[in-house]
C-alpha cells in the first residue's frame, strides 16, 4: 500500500513539499513546516491490524522493524527504502515503575521513560534516524549534499556525527565553548565529525549553521527540520505501546528549542487519528528557570512569546533563549491541555539528586523535570492519584561533573541536600569499621 507523507506549513499555508526535497521553511509565509501523512490510507487498516503489526515488530531483528522508530515507519517516514535507513536500533528504552521516589513525592504511579538508554545517551538518535536516513536517500537519488550540520548543546551534535558516520557521510558540529559536557564534546570527535568549538553561546552557533548551510548546500539537521520531530514522535507511540495501549494522564517532559514537547502530541495525534488511541494525556513542559522563554509566555496564556536571552543552568542542553520550535509546541500544548512550570538550579539538582538516590542517575534536564513533576503536585495540578511518565532525555553519564560538583557543594546556587561524598580511610579494619558504624544508623559490627 503506497503509504505518503509530505511537508506542509504549519501555518496552513496549503503548498506541499516532498520530503526529499531541501527545505526547512515555507516559500509562501517563511513558517516552519511539519510532515503530514496521508491518514485515509493508514486508516485503511483498523487499530486492531496497526497494534498486532507494531507488537509483532517490537525489539525483534527483521531489518529495519526492530527498531522502535523504523517498527513505526509506516507512520512515521514511508517513503524511505529500506536500503537507505541508517538506524542503530533506537527505541525501546525501558519505561519502568518508580516506587521508591514516588513515595518520597506522594504518588504512587510514576514512570521513567528512559529515553537516555540509547546508542548515543539522549533521546536525539530517535529524530536523527530518520533525518540521516533521509539524507541517504537523497544522496543515492544523485542530490549534491556535501555534508550534513547542526548546531548542538551537545546530545544533538553526538547522534548527528553517531548516524553520519554509520552512513560514511561527513558531517559537522557547531558547539558553544566550554557550554557541553566533555562526554558530550569527545563523542562527535570520537565519530569523525568536524567538531567547532565556537565562543558564542546555543543561539549563536544556530545562526551561523544557518547561514553556512544556506550558502553552501550543507544540510541542516536542526528541528527546525521536520523529519526529526516524526522519529520522536515514537516515544509516545512507544510509551503507550509499553502499557498494552492504555495512555497514561500525564507526559512530563523537559523543553528547549522545544521540538521535543510538539513531537509528543504529534505522536498521540497520530495514534488517536488511527484509532488505535481515544484518550490525550495531559503535557507539561519543564522549563529551566534560567532558559524560560515559554514558560513566560505560558503566564500570558501564550497570548505573546518573547525570545529571550537564556542564562547559564545546569540544564545546559535546554540553555536556549530563542527556541526554533515554540509555535510548534504552543499548539500541542494547547490541544493536551498543557501546563508550562520552571524549576531554579537548587531545584533540578535536588531533585535529580534525590531520585537517584531511589537508584535514578538523572541528567540535569530530567532533574528540571522530576522538579516540576515535584511542585505540580504540591499546587495540586497533577493529582496523586494520576498515572504520570516522566520523560528522562539523557543518560546521567553524559553529565558526571555536575553530580560530581553538586556531591562536592561546588554548585552555585545549589544547596546540595543529598549529597553523598566518598569517605578516604586508610588501609586497615579498624577505619573501614568507623566508616561504616558512621554512615549506617543502629548498625553494629
Ligand atoms: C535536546 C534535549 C532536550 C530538549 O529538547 P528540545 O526538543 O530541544 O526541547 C532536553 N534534554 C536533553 C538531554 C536534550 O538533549
Ligand atoms: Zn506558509
Amino acid at each position: 500500500m503506497p503509504y505518503r507523507a509530505w511537508f506542509q506549513c504549519i501555518a496552513g499555508c496549503d503548498e506541499k513539499y516532498k520530503l526529499n526535497e531541501i527545505i526547512y521553511h515555507c516559500k509562501k509565509c517563511g513558517n516552519l513546516l511539519e510532515v503530514v501523512h496521508d491518514l485515509d490510507q493508514l486508516r485503511k487498516h483498523d487499530a486492531k491490524y496497526w497494534k498486532d503489526l507494531l507488537d509483532a515488530r517490537y525489539l525483534r531483528t527483521k531489518w529495519p522493524y526492530g527498531s522502535s522508530v523504523w517498527g513505526k515507519k509506516e507512520f512515521v517516514c514511508p517513503q524511505v527504502k529500506n536500503e537507505n535507513v541508517v538506524s542503530l536500533y533506537e527505541g525501546g528504552s525501558n519505561l519502568f515503575w518508580a516506587e521508591r521516589l514516588g513515595k518520597e513525592l506522594g504518588i504512587e504511579n510514576i514512570w521513567i521513560k528512559q529515553c537516555g538508554n540509547s546508542h548515543t545517551g539522549s533521546f536525539k538518535d530517535l529524530g536523527m534516524t530518520v533525518l540521516v536516513s533521509m539524507v541517504k536517500q537523497m544522496i543515492s537519488e544523485g542530490k549534491k549534499i556535501p555534508a550534513v550540520a547542526c548546531a548542538s548543546t551537545g546530545d544533538t551534535s553526538a547522534a548527528l556525527a553517531a548516524y553520519c558516520a554509520a552512513a560514511g557521510i561527513p558531517s559537522i558540529v557547531f558547539l558553544p565553548k566550554d557550554k557541553v559536557s566533555l562526554a558530550q564534546l569527545i563523542q562527535p570527535i570520537a565519530n569523525g565529525a568536524l567538531t567547532l568549538s565556537i565562543d558564542t553561546d546555543f543561539d549563536g552557533c544556530m545562526k551561523l549553521v544557518r547561514e553556512v548551510c544556506l550558502k553552501n548546500n550543507i544540510y541542516l539537521a536542526n528541528s527546525m527540520n521536520s523529519l526529526r520531530i516524526e522519529g520522536q514522535k515514537t516515544i509516545s507511540v512507544e510509551i503507550v505501546q509499553q502499557f498494552d495501549w492504555e495512555v497514561p494522564d500525564v507526559i512530563v517532559v523537559p523543553g528547549g528549542n522545544l521540538g521535543n514537547t510538539s513531537a509528543i502530541g504529534k505522536g498521540f495525534l497520530i495514534m488517536e487519528a488511527m484509532g488505535i488511541t481515544n484518550k490525550r494525556p495531559r503535557i507539561v513542559c519543564a522549563q529551566a528557570a534560567k532558559a524560560n522563554p515559554l514558560y513566560l509566555s505560558y503566564l500570558t496564556g501564550f497570548k505573546e512569546f518573547k525570545p529571550i536571552k537564556a542564562q547559564k543552568t545546569l540544564a545546559s542542553a535546554i540553555q536556549i533563549g530563542d527556541p526554533v520550535s515554540y509555535q510548534k509546541a504552543i499548539n500541542i500544548l494547547k490541544k493536551f491541555d498543557g501546563i508550562v512550570e520552571q524549576a531554579t538550579e537548587d531545584e533540578l539538582a535536588n531533585a535529580a539528586a534525590q531520585a537517584d538516590k531511589t537508584g535514578l542517575f538523572s541528567c540535569p534536564h530530567t532533574g528540571v523535570a522530576l522538579a516540576v513533576l515535584k511542585k505540580l503536585l504540591e499546587k495540586k495540578k497533577i493529582k496523586a492519584h494520576e498515572k504520570v511518565v516522566v520523560i528522562s532525555t539523557a543518560h546521567g553519564l553524559k553529565f558526571t561533573e555536575f553530580k560530581i560538583n553538586y556531591h562536592e557543594n561546588k554548585l552555585k546556587e545549589v544547596t546540595p541536600r543529598f549529597a553523598n561524598l566518598p569517605v578516604s580511610v586508610p588501609p586497615s579494619y579498624e577505619a573501614v569499621k568507623t566508616a561504616i558504624l558512621e554512615k549506617f544508623e543502629g548498625f553494629s559490627l
